[in-house]
């Protein structure tokens, strides 16, 4: 599928014409399915990002969609809830992402902004220190920074401004209900023993979810499983903004390398606060005490991370996330599947999330989703359903990809090894990243790739390979300085600073 086909069907099914068409025929559906209480409902678990953006597809074609939330969602408000514990840690929505949620749910871009979300161009408006060296000022691909609370509530408000879409919060599935034949799905079952008749029951319970044992449950086997484990883990902290008139950055990226595999992100967000998310593989895994956040910083290559924040009043303790495994459940090979069942985002495939996919991954699957119902109604959706499992997990394969071969560069990462073509494809990269720090037309090209809004080859293409391949220096062991060329260190403290001074005495 190619990019303008993609978006040309967005376009042509999101615009208000094309709303009131799909009403329209959805409406002929449900008048055609009437007297079948499932005919036309599609029930989805999780209201997640991957679990939001299928709702809001589904409603293209079911007259009825119910998201099932476990959690209980506090009405407009973008705070903390349980079912998204990795909220307190970074999340950066890559362009291709934020394009197609902006696709799906026209003028959320702007909301989101209103709320105090930022976009940036990455890595120009950045301090990023790469595996190879520093970036330099050039221009990559725009991110959208946010706190993730206020991204889910706000694309959650847009996606239930779809009369179609209803959600029942504090409600949990607890397995599917199976059709006649026993083996299709017919429904869902929630905690209590309530069961939900539905044509389409879609998993996106994300990491935990238990859509093996449920597929069991009805007599299909397990997918096998792919793991890569690079046992990376995180440890995050909010600070005040220090004032500072002299800072030319938005934020940083200091990021660690196999022989010293320790790693910081800082953003700026929403609520007027510094997200800080430290990174390290297995040892070097950070911890949670309030007194070893600095200096943990503070052992990065650069020590710019640790002037960022050493003065800057902290707002919370640090919180931590371990279970960053990159994990494909195989659903794509299992011979048989079951009508009426789809699994989608983190529940299908996790990719480890240090570089940034998980959310973009579940706009993509959501858009390959669109696809495949396009011209099918509900009964014929639920029929196709190998056939639309295999096309959106298919989406999944980049950001895999660009994990699993990152990953598999750290000695302590568990998984199958790399092949010979990763490996070469590793030796590439690493002149490519060398090549992008400062030749914009190398950094053009692979942050097209790493936000996922151009094709991998794009990289192989003759020209980017001359460019990359006659670059003198290889990033084997980069003598790196302090700060880039472009940026020094801060020169002086505000009156804030002071204050957090006094206050971690
Ligand atoms: C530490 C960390 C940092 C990350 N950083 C980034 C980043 O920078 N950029 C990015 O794009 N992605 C990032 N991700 C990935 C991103 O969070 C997810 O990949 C993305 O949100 C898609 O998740 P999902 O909707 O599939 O699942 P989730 O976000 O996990 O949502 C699942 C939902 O299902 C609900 N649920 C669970 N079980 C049940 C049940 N039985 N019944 C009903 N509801 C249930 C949960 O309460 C939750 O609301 C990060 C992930 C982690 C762990």
């Amino acid at each position: 599928m190619d990019d303008d086909a993609t978006d040309n069907h967005l376009r042509t099914t999101t615009g208000p014409h094309a709303e009131r068409q799909a009403e329209h025929h959805a409406g002929d559906r449900a008048r055609h399915h009437a007297g079948d209480r499932a005919g036309d409902h599609a029930v989805v678990l999780g209201a997640g990002m991957a679990g939001l953006l299928a709702a809001r597809v589904l409603a293209m074609r079911f007259s009825r969609v119910t998201l099932i939330e476990r959690d209980e969602l506090p009405l407009g408000e973008a705070v903390f809830r349980p079912g998204i514990p990795q909220s307190r840690h970074v999340h950066v929505l890559w362009s291709r992402g934020a394009e197609l949620i902006e696709l799906m749910l026209p003028g959320v871009t702007g909301k989101l902004v209103a709320a105090g979300a930022g976009l940036f161009d990455s890595p120009r408006d950045f301090l990023w220190l790469s595996p190879a060296d520093w970036f330099g000022p050039v221009s990559g691909s725009r991110v959208l920074l946010a706190s993730r609370e206020l991204l889910d509530t706000t694309v959650r408000a847009e996606v239930l401004r779809n009369p179609r879409v209803r959600i029942r919060a504090g409600a949990a599935a607890t397995g599917l209900v199976a059709g006649p034949d026993g083996r299709t799905v017919s429904g869902v079952e929630l905690r209590g023993g309530e069961r939900l008749d539905a044509r389409l029951v879609v998993d996106a319970t994300g990491r935990s979810s238990k859509a093996p044992a449920w597929l069991a449950a009805l007599g299909h086997p397990a997918p096998a499983v792919t793991r890569y484990d690079s046992h990376l883990g995180y440890s995050s902290r909010y600070f005040e903004i220090p004032d500072d008139p002299g800072r030319r950055w938005q934020g940083m990226y200091v990021q660690g390398r196999p022989e010293l595999p320790r790693g910081g992100v800082l953003v700026p967000l929403d609520g007027d606060r510094w997200l800080v998310t430290l990174v390290g593989n297995g040892e070097h895994a950070p911890s949670v005490r309030d007194e070893e956040f600095l200096p943990f910083a503070r052992s990065l290559r650069s020590p710019a991370l640790y002037d960022a924040i050493r003065s800057a009043v902290p707002l919370s303790s640090p919180t931590a996330f371990r279970n960053t495994a990159n994990e494909w459940r195989h659903y794509e090979r299992l011979e048989r599947w079951p009508a009426g069942f789809l699994v989608l985002g983190d529940a299908a495939c996790r990719v480890n999330p240090v570089y940034g996919h998980g959310m973009t991954a579940a706009a993509l699957a959501a858009e390959a989703l669109a696809k495949e119902i396009r011209t099918l109604n509900p009964a014929e959706i639920a029929a196709a359903s190998r056939r639309i499992q295999r096309r959106t997990l298919a989406t999944a394969a980049v950001p895999w990809q660009i994990a699993t071969s990152e990953d598999m560069r750290y000695p302590v990462t568990e998984g199958p090894a790399p092949d010979r073509a990763t490996r070469i494809l590793q030796r590439y990269m690493s002149r490519v990243m060398a090549g992008a720090n400062t030749d914009q037309a190398i950094a053009s090209r692979f942050f097209g790739v790493l936000s996922l809004t151009r094709p991998p080859g794009t990289l192989l293409d003759p020209v980017t390979m001359v460019r990359v391949l006659s670059r003198r220096h290889l990033p084997a062991s980069p003598h790196t300085t302090a700060y880039p060329a472009h940026h020094g260190p801060p020169v002086r403290r505000g009156p804030s600073a002071e204050r957090g001074a006094r206050r971690s005495a």
